[in-house]
């Protein structure tokens, strides 16, 4: 049922208040489904690597696009063959445990449907608020994966199997990892109280943000170019190539208190080897 309070006081953003009504009236049971947190990773996940299949594709003919690549001496960018299999690997994992272990948390925590938008204000901050907790959070989960070898072995390995990572590699992970990093997200945002529609943005940016830690790209235009605060691909490529360093997912600040920042010279590209030959 539909909540009538006015839980979140009064909207004073038209446009959200407008959104949220259009949403909710529509799609309750959609909102309500205990599979939607899952799908909706899933969806945007594949849908926000699309750019970077694109740029992949393109990698092969245009030297501009190989010379945004971190890793541009070490080889072609990954092929459609390489991208195939990520993706059913993921697919599979969701199936067999994601979508059934969050459908369960899900109606545990039954979902409220509040008749009010947020405020642009307050969208904003619960939006931080999440994205500033879950890169906490992550960093911890991350830190304790690498310390400790057994959870090392038989949860984390299995991301670490990219030396150079591709935006669909941001999920090439084991069911467990998937799972809890997942449950992260999800837990950030219900220790936050966001409004559904905080929460979906807050997911959404998330999920950006690791397709963009994973993508192999450092492009002129890429966000951590603009937020300092952010490390963007350059700092988790760092990690996928040293692993003792560069634990938190988004942010840079973690990783400078506990002394674990680093920022690797960036690799000459082989065509500006032979071009510096020539
Ligand atoms: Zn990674
Ligand atoms: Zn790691």
């Amino acid at each position: 049922m539909i909540e009538t309070s006015a839980e979140y006081g009064e909207a004073h953003a038209p446009v959200l208040q407008g959104l949220w009504e259009y949403v909710r009236m529509g799609q309750e049971d959609v909102l309500r489904s205990p599979y939607l947190p899952a799908s909706f990773a899933f969806l945007t996940h594949v849908l926000l690597c699309a750019p970077f299949f694109v740029l992949d594709a393109l990698g092969s003919v245009c030297q501009r696009v190989r010379s945004w690549r971190i890793s541009a001496g070490s080889g072609p960018p990954p092929s459609l063959r390489r991208w195939s299999e990520c993706f059913w690997k993921v697919l599979y994992k969701y199936m067999t445990v994601v979508f059934p272990a969050t459908a369960l948390y899900n109606t545990l925590l039954s979902p409220k449907l509040p008749a009010d938008a947020p405020t642009c204000w307050q969208l904003c901050m619960e939006v931080v608020a999440c994205l500033l907790l879950f890169d906490m959070l992550f960093f911890i989960w991350h830190y304790t994966m690498h310390r400790v070898s057994w959870l090392y072995r038989s949860i984390h390995q299995m991301h670490h199997q990219h030396h150079t990572p591709f935006a669909l590699a941001a999920q090439d992970s084991s069911s467990a990892e998937l799972l809890s990093l997942l449950l992260l997200a999800l837990s950030s945002a219900w220790m936050v109280g966001c409004h559904p529609l905080s929460e979906a943005l807050f997911h959404l940016i998330n999920t950006w943000l690791a397709v963009e830690d994973h993508c192999g790209y450092n492009l002129p235009w890429a966000l951590h170019r603009l937020l300092p605060c952010l490390g963007g691909a350059p700092h988790h490529h760092a990690h996928h190539r040293v692993q003792t360093v560069n634990y938190a997912p988004f942010f840079t600040h973690w990783d400078h208190l506990f002394g674990t920042y680093r920022v690797l010279p960036e690799p000459i590209a082989r065509e500006h080897v032979i071009l510096l030959i020539l």
